[in-house]
């Protein structure tokens, strides 16, 4: 059983060396952070949700938030991308069979394969449960997928990508979907230039079209009918952890930043610095709460996903929401706090902004995941539009 201090611990070794020294050129020039994700196999965490049978760390939810967080508190790029290959990893293991554990869970356990999630689609935006892309079944072992997908983080770069198709059946409802393994290099792929965002730069999210693309039988996960068992019990849960962890990180790192100015900026005509001035002691004093509470939902969410406790879901989405908010209100203030030298351009303060404003437009968007809270919370349908 691997110790998750320890790979907590390497993780951090990775963020606050490789992940740091890219952020900056990544974060300027868009570049996927190559080094970044190179040094997460080498260090074997790029095997963190592979079962152990297959060679990989076995580990679950929680373990996911604590290595998101490191990467997210360095560079939240890094977390994003981690946090995909992470979350297709889990959707790939979740009921692999016997040829897909060979030839996608133990290379990924060994650090030679990166996967990622193509679920998002320009046609439905945030509802990445109701693909379009289609499966068409042409004969015993082939299907041919066709659409368009966007925002695939590691776009390009991966070595495959989960993809959620709409079953050719003419009576399947909407969320009927199965979601498929397509390998990088597939003919029929064609990418689409990355996404320039304001921020969240690294992760070399970008569209991509399938045309006539095809794959053999055993590329399809799971069963018919599975589909919302994988929404519910795989994609979110580690997806949502997976993002609260980042987005942890990019709060912790304001805070850390706040505090720092305080104690350092000190006034020539007084002699006296910011950390004794008592508005801004009860200032910091409030970020830290934040930050703390937030951490304890998310890691308390993390905690009864991996026990499976029945109402898991419930703390889940509440997290990533919540963090959401937490994030975004702590870099603003970590920047009132530390005044103009806080608002300068591309400094670190403004880039955790940048950054952190992705927590909100990234599907399950905070908007859906409060309504999905309340209709779990009444025992509504979830996904009813
Ligand atoms: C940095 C980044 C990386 C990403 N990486 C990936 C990836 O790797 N894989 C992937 O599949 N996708 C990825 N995405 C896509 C992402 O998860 C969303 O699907 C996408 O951002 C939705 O964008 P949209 O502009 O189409 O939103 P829209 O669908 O146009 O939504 C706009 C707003 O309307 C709100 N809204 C819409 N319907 C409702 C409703 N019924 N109730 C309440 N509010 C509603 C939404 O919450 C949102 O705030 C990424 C996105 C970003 C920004």
């Amino acid at each position: 059983m691997t110790d998750l201090n320890e790979l907590i611990q390497s993780a951090s070794g990775i963020a606050r060396g490789v992940v740091s020294r890219e952020a900056q050129e990544a974060d300027k020039e868009g570049k996927w952070v190559v080094d970044t994700m190179r040094a997460l196999q080498e260090a074997g965490l790029t095997g963190l949700v592979v079962p152990a049978v297959n060679g990989g760390l076995g580990q679950g939810l929680y373990a996911l938030v604590r290595i998101s967080e490191e990467l997210g508190k360095a560079y939240s790029s890094a977390g994003l991308c981690f946090g995909m290959h992470c979350v297709g990893s889990a959707v790939i293991a979740a009921k692999a069979t016997p040829w897909q554990q060979k030839t996608y869970l133990e290379p990924i356990a060994r650090g030679e394969h990166i996967t990622s999630l193509a679920l998002s689609e320009p046609g439905t935006g945030a509802h990445f449960y109701f693909p379009q892309t289609s499966l068409v079944h042409l004969s015993a072992d082939e299907f041919l997928v066709n659409g368009d997908k966007t925002f695939i983080t590691n776009g390009s770069h991966a070595d495959s990508y989960v993809v959620s198709t709409l079953g050719a059946s003419a009576d399947a409802s909407p969320d009927q979907f199965s979601c498929v393994i397509v390998d990088a290099g597939t003919p029929g792929i064609s990418w689409g230039k990355e996404w320039a965002g304001m921020g969240m730069r690294g992760n070399s999210s970008r569209p991509a079209h399938f045309n006539n693309l095809r794959i053999g039988g055993n590329h399809i996960l799971g069963e018919k009918g599975d589909q919302l068992w994988y929404v519910f019990n795989v994609v979110a849960p580690y997806f949502l952890m997976s993002m609260a962890g980042t987005y942890l990180g990019i709060a912790e790192a304001a805070l850390q930043e706040a505090k720092e100015t305080l104690l350092k900026r000190t006034y020539a005509h007084s002699g006296s610095n910011l950390a004794q001035v008592s508005i801004l002691q009860h200032r910091l004093g409030q970020l830290w709460s934040n930050v703390e509470r937030t951490r304890r939902l998310i890691y308390n969410a993390a905690q009864a996903g991996d026990k499976g406790t029945a109402d898991a879901l419930f703390h889940i989405l509440a997290a990533k929401a919540e963090v959401a908010d937490c994030c975004v209100d702590v870099v603003n203030e970590a920047m009132t706090l530390s005044g103009g030298i806080g608002y300068q351009q591309n400094g670190r303060l403004g880039m955790l902004l940048r950054d952190a404003r992705a927590a909100h437009v990234m599907s399950p968007t905070t908007d859906l995941l409060y309504t999905w809270l309340g209709r779990a919370l009444l025992d509504q349908p979830i996904l009813s539009d």
